[in-house]
C-alpha cells in the first residue's frame, strides 16, 4: 500500500450527510473515511472505493507518481 500517500487525501471534514460516494454512489455514514481522486474531478469516494477507483481507471497516472516518488534523492546513504 505506498501508493496510498499525499496523493489521497483525507476529506474528514467534509459534509459527509448530504453526500454519496462516486465509485459506487453508497451512502457515507460519519465513520467512512474518504478521499478524493487527484486525476479526476471524480466526487469523494469511500477510501477503498478510492483505491479502486485509481487501480481501475489511474494505473498509468499511478504508475507516473511511482517513479516519480523513487527518483527522490536519498541523501542518508551520501
Ligand atoms: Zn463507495
Ligand atoms: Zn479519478
Amino acid at each position: 500500500m505506498l501508493w496510498r500517500e499525499p496523493w489521497l487525501k483525507p476529506l474528514i471534514d467534509y459534509d459527509l450527510n448530504s453526500e454519496n460516494c462516486g465509485f459506487c454512489k453508497g451512502k457515507f455514514n460519519g465513520l467512512s473515511f474518504v478521499t478524493s481522486c487527484e486525476f479526476c474531478g471524480i466526487d469523494i469516494m469511500h477510501d477503498k472505493c478510492a483505491n479502486s477507483h485509481i487501480l481501475e481507471s489511474h494505473m498509468s497516472e499511478l504508475k507516473t507518481k511511482i517513479v516519480q516518488h523513487k527518483d527522490k534523492p536519498l541523501h542518508d546513504f551520501q
